[in-house]
């Protein structure tokens, strides 16, 4: 071997030698005995074994059917419950929080209480851009994160003081994340811009006409993105959106604007419609759901964030809201529409002071309001949080089933979940990844 390949070989191993503790497979691991309940819908299998192997699920079969590979870690878990890593598809993580600091155990307490991704559906890019990057290559113990790109019409910019704090030290509305749109934009530039965020989608909040709703969707399926929108988007309705061909839609009470006579400009009344007049059988709510399931278009419920609202503001609530919304949901379930599961807050429960990081995360209590009230199985809650909103993430390939060559994220419970949908509570251990969370 001359000289000139010796080096050429040693540079190139170079490269890999150095990156090694990276990249070194993690040891495979089997959890036997294991009940499965899978997220696809399918009821639990007994006395299962599912083999991990580099951060993904390698196998699932029968206890015994296969040898184990050698070295493999063997974990026991007869007595034990497995389902998918849950997901909370609506969080609004830079909002909550005061101070950088926080984040850390805020995204471990997610993480710790079964939630392994989480889709943000809303905030300042920047930060949520950092976190992501630090969620989802491991070196934080946290869900993984996924975020959009805000559009909205101009009125809403100079209205929402929210998306002023979102945006600060950028002009308003011309923010990457955080952009006004109207007639004249130049929107395959704004989509463009929007992705350069590293946003998986594009969410259409307020203030947006039917034919711009159109015009967005289609330039941001063409780059590549998701848009994720509000049900109404004032003035155009849900079935606007529907058809235009959005992925999902957010907030069940907002359906009601579907049979109302008349739908505003303004977002500012979304949470007033007439809930005593409109029926949420009407007749154009229930054509909706068909277009939906159609489409395939996914409703983000997000039903506790309307129940706790209207027991604080209960004035800035259109009457009846609450039981208007665990009906309507029952419908678009009973209707075929995939509803995921999203809590509309830090993902956590909060008081006076903030996020409570001793809390579980509050993807358990909205899985318990669709089987509560809205007519699931806990089977199919499970899918929800888990199947349905991946799917809502654009992560179907990647995540929400075990199933060989998805991500190995699971949550093992100590009691049964089908029985009871409060026992997706009683968490034995979280895996992301492959790795165990050890708290
Ligand atoms: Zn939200």
């Amino acid at each position: 071997m001359s000289t000139s390949s010796v080096l050429k070989r040693l540079v190139l191993s170079m490269p890999f030698a150095l990156a090694l503790p990276a990249f070194a497979a993690e040891p495979s691991m089997l959890l036997t005995h294991a009940t499965v309940i899978d997220g696809t819908g399918a009821p639990e299998q007994a006395n299962m074994t599912v083999a991990i192997e580099g951060g993904r699920i390698a196998a699932v079969y029968p206890d015994g059917s296969r040898a184990a590979p050698k070295g493999a870690q063997v974990k026991d878990l007869s007595g034990r419950y497995v389902i998918p890593g849950l997901i909370d598809a609506h969080v609004h993580l830079t909002g909550a929080e005061p101070d950088f600091a926080h984040y850390q155990p805020h995204l471990a307490a997610l993480l710790r209480g079964g939630v392994t991704a989480v889709r943000d559906m809303a905030g300042d890019d920047r930060l949520l851009g950092y976190l992501a990057g630090e969620a989802n290559s491991d070196a934080l113990a946290s869900p993984d994160i996924f975020y959009v790109a805000l559009l909205a019409g101009p009125s809403f910019f100079a209205e929402d003081v929210r998306a002023q704090e979102a945006s600060a030290g950028e002009p308003l509305g011309h923010a990457p994340w955080m952009q006004a749109i109207d007639q004249t934009t130049n929107l395959p530039l704004a989509v463009a811009e929007a992705k350069g965020t590293g946003a998986t989608a594009l969410k259409l909040y307020a203030n947006l006409p039917t034919d711009l709703v159109a015009k967005i969707t289609a330039e941001a399926h063409r780059q590549g993105l998701k848009v994720w929108t509000h049900a109404t988007i004032f003035p155009a309705k849900p079935s606007d959106a529907v058809d235009a061909g959005v992925d999902t839609i957010s907030h069940s009470p907002y359906l009601v604007w579907e049979a109302a006579p008349k739908v505003p400009d303004d977002y500012g009344v979304r949470a007033l419609g007439d809930f005593t007049h409109v029926p949420p059988d009407a007749p154009a709510i229930l054509a909706l759901f068909k277009a939906m399931k159609q489409h395939g278009t996914i409703l983000d419920a997000t039903l506790l964030a309307f129940v706790e609202e209207a027991q604080r503001h209960p004035h800035d609530m259109g009457a009846g809201i609450v039981p208007w919304s665990y009906a309507v949901t029952r419908l678009a379930h009973q209707y075929g529409v995939r509803v995921d599961v999203g809590t509309d807050g830090s993902g956590l429960p909060a008081d006076a002071q903030g996020p409570r990081l001793n809390a579980l995360p509050a993807v358990h209590d909205e899985m318990t309001l669709l089987v509560e009230h809205c007519g699931f199985t806990p089977v199919e809650a499970i899918q929800s949080a888990t199947e349905v909103s991946a799917a809502a993430m654009g992560q179907s390939a990647q995540r929400g089933t075990i199933a060989p060559g998805k991500r190995a994220d699971l949550v093992v419970l100590t009691a049964d979940p089908t029985r009871d949908i409060h026992n997706t509570r009683k968490i034995a251990f979280v895996v992301k990844n492959g790795r165990i969370d050890k708290p």
